[in-house]
């Protein structure tokens, strides 16, 4: 990042769009976006279409459906957005090849409903790799197979789930069929694979707290507010008993506020029962909380390019290992808890699983794998008791919308997958309520990064040649930011401080992180360590190195005082302890 000057920066920018211009592409290149402070300020003076309660992917999709249907609506957020499940996924954009599996079993008794969900999932695969194609990849999955019996059976089960995804496909996005490998092309990518051949198939994959941020940018550029650190602690009503409002609290100005509108949503993930208990005491709680945990490991372990599914591991589950951001993931496990907790603790014996799992399935020296695991997370899976479940072990891994006397609309389960359907179907739910027949936007919407025929190779060597920047780099801010990524670039070059870096091994600099407080809503040094950048999730270590220089950047961009400097450090620094392993 050397040759460029900082005062040719906005020059070479306009020549682009020139550029652009000429070759009759009508994309934008600055997207202002609105600080917290500006969304808080409209908030204010707002009434409301929609008042949706949650900033994972379900408030999400919900704003941007309210977006396409010239709804007003406002997300509040109690935490960081995605601080939830969102962020702790195992980014698959996936149609559940396991539920595919279960159609088949004799003992299943939810058999339509299991192909429902796999049918719809995999529509909406296409829809989600359509709308951001700088987010998402499609990937190849091996599944390894021990003997002939294994390879006919996952490569007919992986066929039929092709053929579901042709035949309900849509969207434009392409998914190759499956393919038998055999033990060379298998070595080429898992040097520690064991098995001789193995069905490859294809699923999508995505970066799921950049995904939120980038549904959230959409929608605030089509007039809807968001804010992060506002709880609801209250939902108002009339002498009706109809909701017309919240009472919210903003945890950043500490302040107690209203907000008025026709509807509110809770979309509050695996705290749903919370909103929906505030609501009517005598309801039945109807959200089981399940943790699933992941662990990061150095890309030795895998390939660069593609998925690992070992479908029973000693105890029955499925087990993915996906190539993520330069790594590899690994997970997911299933742990009951009474409550859901943001984030819970990766447990010894879920550690010492999903370690001993992957040590019987390659051929490696398990005090190595241990020794080098990055990181450790876990996140809690929202799922909904089915409404016809004769036991509450019969939990249904579908979505349900539920509509209070007073007009509560609950969104419940779902996946990451889903999310725009979800949020489609819940705003028809809205309008139903509310009087209002906008019809459904039958075109996808692109989310703002993207457009038509965006061409990534092109781009990254546009990128590279105006401001100098190696191809990992470049990939890195196109893959991350889309179309934005000029935005971030033009704050980086616009002072030399900026460009500093924050650690040799990332390419975040101290624009980037300024660009993310600025219009990403970033107001806490982890919202930047693990949903702007993913640094906590790929290596835990590394955050320790930059914490304190995050922390300085904000403290200098926001103004903290220095008694609130040290009043945060003292509330904060236990949080961040508490992932050293
Ligand atoms: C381990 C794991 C792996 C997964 N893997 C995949 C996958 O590969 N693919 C896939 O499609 N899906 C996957 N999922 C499922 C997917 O991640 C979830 O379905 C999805 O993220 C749920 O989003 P949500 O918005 O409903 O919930 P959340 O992301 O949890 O968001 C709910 C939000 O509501 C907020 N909130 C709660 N109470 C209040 C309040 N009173 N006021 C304001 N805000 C409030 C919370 O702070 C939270 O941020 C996985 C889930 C887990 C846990």
């Amino acid at each position: 990042m050397n040759k460029v000057a900082f005062v040719t920066v906005a020059s070479l920018l306009s020549q682009r769009k020139v550029q652009l211009q000429s070759a009759g592409d009508s994309r934008q290149i600055y997207y202002k976006l609105k600080s917290r402070e500006e969304h808080i300020g409209d908030a204010l003076k707002n009434e409301y279409d929609v008042i949706i309660v949650g900033g994972g992917a379900t408030g999400a999709g919900v704003s941007l459906a309210c977006a396409n249907r010239g709804l007003k609506s406002i997300v509040l957020e109690a935490q960081d957005f995605a601080s939830g499940a969102s962020s702790k996924s195992t980014k698959l954009v996936h149609g559940g090849v396991r539920y595919m599996q279960q159609v088949f079993q004799l003992q299943e008794k939810n058999r339509m409903e299991k192909w429902d969900l796999v049918a719809e999932a995999l529509r909406e695969r296409s829809n989600f790799l359509t709308m951001c194609s700088y987010l998402t990849q499609d990937f190849p999955t091996l599944i390894p197979c021990k003997n002939l019996f294994d390879l006919g059976y996952y490569y007919f089960g992986s066929l039929i789930y092709h053929c579901v995804y042709l035949y309900y496909q849509t969207g434009g996005h392409t998914f190759k069929p499956p393919r038998i490998v055999g033990k060379d092309e298998i070595q080429q990518h898992f040097k520690f694979a064991k098995c001789n051949y193995g069905v490859i198939y294809y699923d999508g994959q995505f970066n799921d707290a950049r995904m939120v941020q980038e549904v959230l940018a959409t929608s605030s550029l089509k007039g809807q507010n968001m804010v992060n650190y506002v709880e609801i602690k209250k939902l108002i009503k009339n002498e009706q008993n109809k909701i017309i409002g919240v009472e919210a609290y903003d945890q950043i100005a500490q302040k107690q506020f209203q907000i008025k509108g026709k509807c509110v949503v809770n979309a509050t993930g695996g705290w749903a029962d919370n909103l929906r208990l505030m609501d009517d005491p005598t309801v039945s709680k109807r959200i089981v909380s399940v943790a699933g945990s992941h662990l990061t490991m150095p890309q030795k372990y895998g390939s660069r390019h593609w998925g690992y599914l070992i479908p029973k591991t000693n105890d029955g589950r499925v087990l993915y290992m996906v190539p993520w951001l330069g790594n590899m993931i690994m997970g997911t496990t299933e742990r009951k808890l009474d409550n859901a907790i943001h984030d819970p603790t990766v447990s010894h014996e879920e550690y010492m699983w999903l370690l001993k799992s992957f040590c019987d399935e390659f051929d490696v020296d398990a005090s190595e794998v241990a020794r080098d695991v990055k990181s450790k997370w876990s996140g809690v899976r929202p799922l909904v008791y089915s409404s016809n479940a004769l036991t509450t072990k019969e939990v249904s891994r579908t979505h349900e919308i539920e509509v209070s006397k007073s007009g509560l609309i609950s969104v419940m389960g779902g996946k990451w997958t889903i999310f725009r359907l979800m949020g489609e179907q819940t705003v028809d739910k809205v309008q139903q309520l509310i009087g209002n027949n906008q019809q459904r936007i039958e075109n996808l919407p692109k989310l703002v990064g993207d457009w038509t025929q965006f061409d990534h190779r092109k781009e990254i060597q546009v990128m590279m040649t105006m401001f100098d920047l190696p191809q990992s780099y470049a990939a890195y801010f196109l893959t991350t930011y889309g179309d934005r990524a000029y935005d971030v670039l033009k704050l980086i070059y616009e002072k030399p401080e900026n460009k500093e870096s924050l650690h040799p091994q990332f390419p975040h600099t101290v624009g980037e992180i300024l660009y993310q407080i600025r219009y990403e809503q970033a107001r806490k040094p982890e919202d930047i360590l693990f949903r702007r950048t993913r640094l906590g999730f790929l290596d835990q270590n590394a955050i320790f190195t930059v914490y304190e220089k995050v922390f300085q950047i904000m403290a200098k961009e926001l103004k903290w005082s220095d008694k609130f400097q040290k009043q945060f450090l003292k509330e904060n620094f236990e949080y961040i302890r508490k992932l050293e392993f």
